[in-house]
């Protein structure tokens, strides 16, 4: 079977070195893997409350975004969610095909459903993975890259396919998601035991960020009691998130990075993660800048538009026919 990499980031905020890490920095190399979709969750998006404003330039940004790690936009599908209308169509039959329990067991729900008024919750908060699952099925991708914290609805995803195979015949293609070996989730600078998040934006790196301020949250980071530079998540939280950075960033092991930085002290250690981060997204931001400027990104989301459209609107007829609504 062809192999189909699909995946997706929201435009609920300024991209974040955990969004580059986890995802963007690798979105090349899988073009050599596979037939590649990328997208714009921004129905995703809507699930927080957002400024609609603040959304279309996060969209804009994002798709900016998307082409500044270096993909070949004839070689992705690159495109806006809501522009692809059989993600929502898809939305209303999958939704009975989940079921509340299991929706509220999602750590992701838990997490961000915890720190609002129960009257604010909308219900796409909650029904969330079936969405998603909707977006990773309508392409029959068979690969999904994700960072460690959407792990859990790659698995919902996996349930509902095995469900809906076992009541209709095999319609749909079953997903895998993937993580990176090293930086599958990188942490807050300022509280090294929670995500870096950009819709809860404490101790993020900002892709966008001046690389001074860059530099400086990164010397001004929140590290551990000892002097000893090793890899402890339990009591080193802070070190080994500077170390996961290196390490990710270099393409190198955590044993390797910790090797190099045996006899160092905390002060060059940081003083090396700022460097390498620095020359990293330096690079970057210029990419981004002239992307932004040339507005390349329009044409290619319209040609992304019509691609997958073309595919979601066969999987959909497929999945209508299957489960029984009428083609009229
Ligand atoms: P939000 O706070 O709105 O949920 P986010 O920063 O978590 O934003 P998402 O759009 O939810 O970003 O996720 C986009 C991709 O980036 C997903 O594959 C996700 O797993 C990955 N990702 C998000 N945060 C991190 C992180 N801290 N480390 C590694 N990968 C991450
Ligand atoms: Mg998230």
């Amino acid at each position: 079977m062809a192999t189909r990499i699909l995946t997706g980031i929201k435009p609920t905020g300024q991209l974040t070195l955990g969004n580059y890490i986890g995802v963007l920095k690798h979105l090349k190399e899988e073009t050599n893997r596979g037939e590649c979709f990328y997208f714009i969750a921004d129905l995703h998006a809507l699930t927080m409350p957002i400024d609609p404003e603040v959304l279309k330039q996060n969209t804009i940004d994002l798709a900016c975004f998307y082409l500044a790690s270096g993909i070949d936009p004839k070689k992705v599908t690159l495109f806006v969610q809501s522009s692809v209308s059989a993600h929502a169509e898809l939305n209303a039959i999958m939704q009975n095909y989940l079921y509340m329990g299991e929706l509220s067991r999602m750590t992701q729900f838990k997490d961000k459903s915890s720190k609002m008024k129960e009257s604010a919750i909308g219900l796409g908060l909650f029904s969330y993975p079936v969405l998603m699952a909707c977006d990773i099925v309508l392409y029959d991708a068979n690969i999904i890259p994700v960072g460690e914290d959407q792990v859990q609805h790659v698995e919902l995803t996996r349930d509902l396919v095995n469900r809906i195979n076992n009541k209709y015949g095999n319609v749909l293609v079953m997903p895998k998601a993937e993580m990176r070996k090293v930086g599958a989730r990188i942490m807050s600078l300022s509280d090294p035991t929670k995500k870096m998040s950009k819709s809860d934006p404490k101790g993020d790196i900002f892709l966008k960020d001046d690389l001074a301020v860059i530099r400086k949250k990164i010397m001004s980071a929140v590290t551990d009691s000892g002097s000893e530079v090793k890899y402890d998540i339990e009591n080193k939280p802070g070190i080994s998130n500077l170390l996961t950075i290196y390490a990710a960033l270099k393409d190198i092991s955590i044993e390797e990075a910790e090797n190099q930085f045996k006899d160092s002290r905390y002060g060059d250690f940081k003083k090396a993660v700022a460097d390498v981060v620095c020359d990293e997204l330096g690079a970057f931001q210029k990419k981004y800048q002239e992307i932004l400027e040339s507005k390349a990104y329009v044409k290619v989301l319209e040609e992304g538009k019509e691609k997958a459209s073309a595919i979601a609107n066969q999987t959909l007829n497929r999945i209508k026919d299957a489960i029984g609504l009428l083609k009229v």
